[in-house]
């Protein structure tokens, strides 16, 4: 061990990340670029790998660009939705020191909170938050490759996609189904009850944004109506994010889909999927509507 600290932590922790020769690991729920982005950028500069992750939420989605900016300069930098909050705050220097504690790197932990930052060089203590950090980084990097290439089926060559579909039970239940789909194939594979509110609140993430959608498109503000829509995508993933449960048992979800009825003609019609909502990147293979077969 090489330090407890409990006062003056925004400086210490500069202080230690300026040493870096190498590398650097981190795993932090929030950072304020403002305060870090300096010396993040002076260690690109000499040629230190920089890989981060951070809690995707709007507090760190603000810092999009400088982020976005340094991954640019070569840092790897990116914003995961785990189950709840992805709230570590711990950064491996080198792969031999580890600074840890309920320090995030912000200006409110630095100058309102109690907190504590610590800094080891044990090994094996060091070892471990490395591999914590390896796991979670596969983790995100592993949905992201499914997100973005499902595999395909062997019949009808058509991707794999998982769809959630969620419905009121009674008056205090939701159901969520998740159904595997191709083109040929349609099955169950996830069945899970939350309470009423998650239903409700899940409709109101989505309706909330719904109105603005629809005027802008309309004024045919295609800007403004991509960022509605990547605002509506991220409160949604993120609302998403909070509904599962358990990472590892619930599949990757392509896609959220309402049972409705649709019409044929003034006499017919059937129901249907239709997808409300697809995850980002999803879109050229997602279909708008899917048949109950
Ligand atoms: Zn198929």
């Amino acid at each position: 061990m090489i330090g407890c600290y409990f006062t003056n932590l925004e400086n210490i922790a500069i202080c230690e990340l300026r040493k870096t020769q190498k590398s650097i690991k981190a795993a932090v729920a929030w950072i304020n670029f403002n305060h870090y982005g300096c010396v993040l950028e002076e260690l690109l500069n000499r040629g230190v790998k920089i890989k981060i992750l951070l809690n995707n939420d709007g507090i760190n989605q603000r810092y999009i660009n400088h982020i976005q900016y340094l991954n640019r300069k070569g840092a790897d930098i990116r914003l995961v939705s785990f189950v709840g909050i992805m709230h570590h705050k711990f950064c491996i220097i080198d792969k031999h020191i580890c600074m840890f504690g309920s320090f995030n790197w912000t200006h409110n932990a630095n100058i309102r909170n109690i907190e504590d930052l610590n800094i080891c060089d044990e090994v094996e203590f060091v070892n471990n938050y490395l591999l914590e950090f390896k796991a979670l980084w596969n983790l995100s990097k592993e949905d992201i490759q499914l997100l973005t290439h499902p595999s395909c089926c062997s019949i009808c060559g058509r991707p794999i996609i998982n769809i959630l579909f969620m419905e009121p039970e009674g008056d205090y239940q939701t159901k969520i189904d998740v159904l595997q789909q191709c083109s040929c194939e349609q099955k169950l594979v996830y069945t899970d009850y939350y309470d009423a509110s998650v239903y409700n609140n899940y409709l109101a993430t989505i309706h909330q944004f719904e109105d603005d959608i629809l005027a802008v498109y309309q004024s045919g503000d295609e800007v403004t109506y991509q960022q509605i829509v990547a605002q509506q995508d991220f409160v949604v993933a993120n609302y998403l994010s909070l509904v599962r449960t358990n990472r590892m048992g619930m599949p990757i979800i392509h896609a959220v889909g309402v049972k409705s009825w649709k019409w044929f003609d003034k006499h017919d019609g059937e129901f249907i999927y239709k997808i409300i909502w697809k995850e980002r990147g999803t879109s050229s293979y997602i279909e708008d509507e899917y048949e109950i077969m």
